[in-house]
């Protein structure tokens, strides 16, 4: 029998994609290093459908149909290019390399080259669900040629999450790294929901007085409205959940360190490069990276802080309802950034990233999946060289209803020394995009006035020079 795809790299994600594929008819060959992991897939989940298991590349490689479709899950970095160097002499002119794993898109940019040189397709596919997502439909964003998307589409369309609509979400998102560039992006915008949604959960207990399982329910109320997510309904899971060790709230026995593996700081370091503000993504990286430095905490938490004023029953139901504009808001600005820098990366890159369908695939099997991505993608839709989400008018209405609970949620917060980096840089962003003046000109006048570095005026073209050290005359530059 010849497999009409293989899959290399068995741990949690590339055994369910496998297990996906299988379920979804197509006849599929299994291979991993640790030839364990293989026997192990097939004594489990072998009757599910129609594996071939290979022990060797050459087995694994001789297994697939041609043009070959290999799949390598494997970690990202080093272990991926040793399994394409492993790989690659074996394949033929028209074979496909998906690489599932979360690659940095410049190794995408640099393998897909690479193996474009000797006729091979190098296909970067950013793939978000975790585990669940891999076996019932992940969110798949495939780069790569169009040659090769014509082939894999119909198979991948098969294995991807559903929207709503029925829509499969999947969709060839540009040449060599830009699947890659959205999937980091992604996981930005992620890092970001997850922040602004933890920032909600500690107003809501510290300045509204509630109990975690008093958030869980408030969440769940949320969660029937425009804040319709996989992540707000996973929260209320979690704040309800009770340690059966302590009998306390879960939320109160976890260490209070959170971790990353790096997409988030990748998106800051990209837009960086990119000149793209994402203040709301770095915040959210940054709020991990602080809550890490317990040394740091240790010695800091002598400070002094403002004397709590716990709100009565009727202000914190008032205020819940205020979390819930500020919440809305800060997400809005957060998409908002992110779709920027995949603008700004299809512009740079020359991807012409189609942001509609961006938003449409996300709209099932991944993390952040939401009902409001339906939102963002009727907006695209209506408008594809949209500048800014802010500039559709739906969104531009609904912060402008938001914002005033938005800045009452900010001056509590700031009085009752509750830490809002997330909704705090999502409203400076919103304020300084719409302020007719910034201080930036007083900036330009400082770098001219010790560096040179010319200011250009507003009422006449050129740059221009104010001899600050002499007689303060102003020379065109
Ligand atoms: P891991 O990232 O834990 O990787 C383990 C797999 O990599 C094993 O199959 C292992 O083989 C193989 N491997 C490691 N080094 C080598 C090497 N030098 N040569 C050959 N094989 C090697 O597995 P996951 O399933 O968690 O993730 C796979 C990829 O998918 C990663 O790139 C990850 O970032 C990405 N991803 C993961 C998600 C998740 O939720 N976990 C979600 C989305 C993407 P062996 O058994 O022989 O050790």
């Amino acid at each position: 029998t010849s497999a009409q795809i293989g899959v290399t790299g068995l741990a949690v994600m590339g055994r369910n994609l496998a297990r996906n594929f299988a379920r979804n008819g197509y006849t599929v060959a299994v291979h991993n290093r640790t030839v364990s992991r293989t026997q192990a897939l097939m004594d489990e989940f072998g009757h599910e459908g129609d594996f071939v298991a290979a022990e060797s590349a050459k087995e694994f490689v001789a297994a697939l149909e041609r043009p070959r479709r290999l799949v390598i899950m494997v970690k990202a970095g080093g272990p991926t290019d040793a399994v394409i160097h492993e790989f690659a002499p074996l394949l033929e002119s028209g074979d496909m390399i998906i690489d599932g794993g979360n690659a940095h898109f410049e190794d995408t940019r640099r393998r897909e080259k690479e193996l474009r040189d000797r006729g091979i397709h190098f296909v970067g596919t950013g793939i978000s669900g975790g585990e669940e997502g891999a076996l019932h439909g992940p969110s798949i964003m495939p780069g790569g040629s169009g040659e090769s998307y014509a082939s894999l589409g119909p198979m991948l369309e098969k294995i991807a999450a559903k929207a709503p609509d029925g829509a499969p979400c999947v969709t060839h998102v540009g040449p060599d790294g830009a699947g890659h560039f959205v999937k980091m992006v992604h996981n930005g915008i992620e890092y970001a929901d997850m922040q602004l949604i933890a920032e909600a959960y500690q107003l809501l207990r510290d300045v509204g007085g509630y109990s975690p399982r008093q958030i869980a329910d408030i969440f769940r109320t949320w969660n029937q409205g425009r804040l319709d997510s996989y992540l707000i309904e996973i929260t209320a899971e979690v704040l309800s959940h009770q340690d059966a060790m302590t009998d306390e709230p879960f939320v109160d026995v976890v260490q209070d360190q959170a971790e990353q593996k790096g997409t988030g700081r990748w998106t800051v370091q990209i837009a960086l490069d990119l000149g793209v503000p994402v203040s709301g993504i770095a915040e959210a990286v940054f709020a991990r990276s602080l809550s890490g430095h317990t040394d740091l905490r240790k010695a800091s938490r002598g400070l002094a802080g403002p004397k709590a004023q716990p709100l009565d029953r009727d202000e914190a139901g008032r205020f819940a309802d205020q979390v819930e504009q500020a919440l809305y808001a800060s997400k809005i600005v957060s998409y908002t950034q992110g779709f920027h820098e995949i603008a700004a990366g299809s512009q740079e890159y020359g991807w012409d990233i189609d942001l509609g369908a961006i938003a449409s695939i996300w709209r099932g099997g991944c993390i952040i999946r939401a009902a409001f991505l339906d939102r963002i993608r009727t907006a695209y839709d209506a408008r594809p060289d949209l500048p800014s989400l802010l500039a559709d008018q739906g969104f531009a209405r609904e912060i402008g209803t938001a914002q005033d609970d938005w800045r009452a949620v900010l001056v509590a917060a700031t009085q009752q020394g509750v830490p809002t980096p997330g909704f705090s840089a999502a409203l400076a962003y919103y304020d300084a995009l719409r302020a007719e003046r910034l201080p930036a000109a007083l900036t330009q006048g400082q770098r001219d006035f010790f560096g040179a570095h010319t200011y250009r005026r507003t009422d006449r073209e050129g740059s221009f020079h104010t001899r600050w050290g002499g007689d303060r005359a102003e020379v065109s530059a």
